[in-house]
């Protein structure tokens, strides 16, 4: 079985329970002195199995790493591994998942070795909100309603208000950039600066 490590918590002495996005299940399994194991990291995809032999949580066996190039690049695995965090607790409590999030995660690992992460992600995160149907295409601000200023503030969620319904607020972004950005689901018309805004909005959670 092949899946994406998305978290690891740390039981007493080295023992951990490792999260992990499949195909069509998010696992929490059990592994004994999983600390030493360099191979067990957020963000990795490997190829392992199940061992269950009847205890509170099944086991994680057999491990093998399946690397990707740009694993040494400390820049792309910090945001590769900032998403999975985000996408653990996005998925935290479920089970049965579509095998939407696991090839998201395949496609995003394929070409983060040849683009900018912070567009990666982004873009990740796009098709995210599209296909659960939370992708907010409303051009009114969505605090007090009425229709967007030619600069919007976009929060959590790639919601858009006006600067002046969000308290302290001090970034903004050009409203038909970021409506093109979302409709072509492409960050090639945004400039680096945009990129970076969108990205911090995205680390507030998914
Ligand atoms: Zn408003």
């Amino acid at each position: 079985m092949q899946g994406f490590i998305s978290g690891i918590t740390k039981l007493k002495n080295e023992d951990i329970i490792v999260q992990i996005i499949t195909q069509s299940k998010f696992l929490n399994l059990y592994r004994f002195y999983g600390l030493r194991h360099s191979i067990i990291s957020i963000g990795r995809k490997i190829d392992f199995d199940i061992e269950y032999n009847g205890q509170f949580m099944p086991r994680l066996r057999n491990i093998m790493q399946l690397g990707f190039v740009w694993e040494s690049d400390y820049f792309r695995l910090y945001y590769w591994q900032q998403f999975l965090k985000l996408l653990n607790s996005h998925l935290q409590d479920t089970e049965d998942i579509s095998n939407f999030y696991f090839n998201l995660l395949n496609n995003g690992a394929f070409v983060l070795s040849k683009q900018n992460p912070c567009r990666v992600l982004i873009e990740m995160y796009l098709k995210l909100l599209n296909f659960e149907g939370r992708l907010n295409v409303d051009s009114n601000c969505f605090i007090c309603g009425e229709e967007l200023s030619s600069k919007v503030v976009v929060v959590r969620g790639f919601l858009c208000a006006h600067n002046s319904c969000i308290p302290n607020n001090t970034q903004m972004i050009d409203k038909d950039i970021f409506f093109n950005f979302i409709s072509i689901g492409k960050s090639i018309f945004l400039r680096d600066d945009e990129v970076e805004y969108l990205l911090k909005v995205l680390l507030l959670g998914i």
